[in-house]
């Protein structure tokens, strides 16, 4: 599959030590299939075992979580946290609670944490954590008891230049402040050790915003680089309504695009002149959307989210989760005008939607490039917390523009240098490859 014969044979070993494990398989082939020519050229690559020791987490962290429930009943969920790369600084990334988290998606969602905390050129090495708990049907008093076990054994593996967990799917505001308030409370200290915490006690202005505004500038540099272009009378279509849709679709609507479809667990919610974004803000802050909009408004919604691809756009945005965007839904979108796919998710699309985008000369950004507004904010909650000193919100802003700016610009130069301008898929593994590979060269074997 691969012209390199050293990553054949470390995709062999992947394949064969990671067997069932299809999630992390995927994210390692993409970021393979970007490195052929490269690892050919650099015989140092194979020499030092770079690519073994980067597919390969540092410490794979598994643990059990037992909790009460409020009828009095014991339960018992798995928790995880994967310590994939210290090589940039201490491992950073998100905690997601989810039925879909297991041993597999934990790895991916660390290896390409790595990549993505390295395209933000600020100092963090990858780590992910997670738990099959869902926090949908449960009480406060059991979200509360939940997290606070999760951290009881979690609390010993991390800390504020160690590993600094933020939220990610299922772990927000409430989470964050629970696990948060279990940490404080074991090691009676009050540091940076989690990100995405409330503004009362620490957190960043702009970071519950970060990564869907981040995904905005991203794509508005895309826009301006490849068209010569702007989000104006763009239609803008928007899957999941976390904080990461939520975000996107209001500053895509900001920046003069008219958001017309937006997805959630429920179905879509289409309308052709454009979603009403303080009615889908107000909605959504407090509940599920597309049921309440479509209610409300009595706009068109479909009962299947995978349906909302078929939608006529210019652009579509998915920010749900890994896997949601298939080849069916990528040739219903490109047959449909849609011209520039951003993922704000961490692998939505799948392997055969993304070539299909490249194949198609869609304009495509990998989530690992396009989504790393979110982690670059909560660099900046670190720093924030290390001053002691809070940043005044153009400030933190205006910062992340920057950042996000310079993303596409790195992913768009070795895009241009060792593929073609606009293989940002290519271009982002292999400037985020780069700033590890000389790290890791710096630092020894180990
Ligand atoms: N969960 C987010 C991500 O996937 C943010 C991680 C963080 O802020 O550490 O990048």
């Amino acid at each position: 599959m691969f012209k390199s014969a050293y990553l054949e044979r470390v995709f062999n070993d992947v394949l064969k030590k990671d067997f069932g494990q299809p999630e992390f398989i995927q994210a390692v082939e993409t970021f393979f299939l970007s490195m052929d020519d490269i690892i050919s050229q650099t015989p140092q690559i194979e020499k030092y075992g770079i690519i073994e020791r980067l597919v390969e987490p540092e410490r794979f962290i598994h643990f059990r979580v037992t909790w009460v429930d409020d009828q009095g009943i014991a339960r018992v969920n798995r928790g995880y946290r994967v310590q994939f790369s210290s090589v940039l600084g201490p491992y950073k990334g998100g905690i997601r609670f989810h039925p879909t988290v297991n041993a597999s998606t934990m790895k991916f969602l660390g290896f390409e944490q790595t990549f993505k905390n390295a395209l933000t050129g600020l100092p963090m090495g990858g780590g992910k954590g997670g738990s099959d708990f869902s926090s949908i049907g449960k009480s406060d008093g059991e979200i509360m008891r939940f997290c606070q076990n999760y951290m009881l054994e979690l609390y010993r593996h991390i800390g504020a230049d160690t590993d600094v967990p933020a939220g990610d799917i299922g772990v927000g505001n409430k989470e964050i402040g629970y696990l948060f308030g279990m940490y404080k409370k074991i090691r009676n200290e009050h540091t940076g050790v989690m990100t995405g915490k409330g503004l009362s006690y620490g957190g960043s202005l702009v970071r519950k915003e970060a990564t869907g505004y981040g995904l905005c500038y991203f794509v508005a540099e895309m826009l301006k680089v490849y068209k010569s272009d702007r989000f104006d009378d763009k239609k803008v279509i928007v899957s999941g309504s976390g904080k990461v849709g939520l975000y996107a679709a209001i500053k895509a609507h900001d920046l003069g695009a008219k958001v017309v479809a937006m997805s959630d667990i429920n179905g879509y919610i289409y309308d052709p002149n454009g979603l009403d974004m303080n009615l889908v803000t107000e909605i959504t802050n407090n509940g599920e959307l597309t049921l309440k909009y479509a209610e409300k408004t009595g706009c068109i919604h479909g009962k299947t989210p995978k349906d909302m691809w078929k939608v006529p756009t210019d652009i579509a945005l998915p920010c749900a989760i890994q896997n949601e965007l298939d080849l069916e839904s990528a040739e219903h979108l490109v047959n449909n005008g849609c011209f520039l796919v951003a993922e704000g998710a961490n692998m939505p699309c799948t392997l055969e939607a993304e070539r299909y985008f490249i194949d198609h000369q869609i304009l495509f950004a990998p989530g690992k490039a396009a989504n790393a507004g979110g982690v670059a904010v909560s660099l900046f909650e670190m720093s924030q917390n290390a001053m002691h000193y809070p940043w005044p919100y153009d400030e933190v802003d205006d910062k992340l523009k920057g950042i996000m700016k310079e993303i596409f610009m790195k992913c768009y130069t070795a895009a241009r240098k060792y593929k073609n301008p606009y293989d940002l898929i290519s271009g982002a593994n292999i400037a985020a490859f780069m700033r590890v590979y000389e790290a890791m060269m710096e630092q020894g074997i180990q």
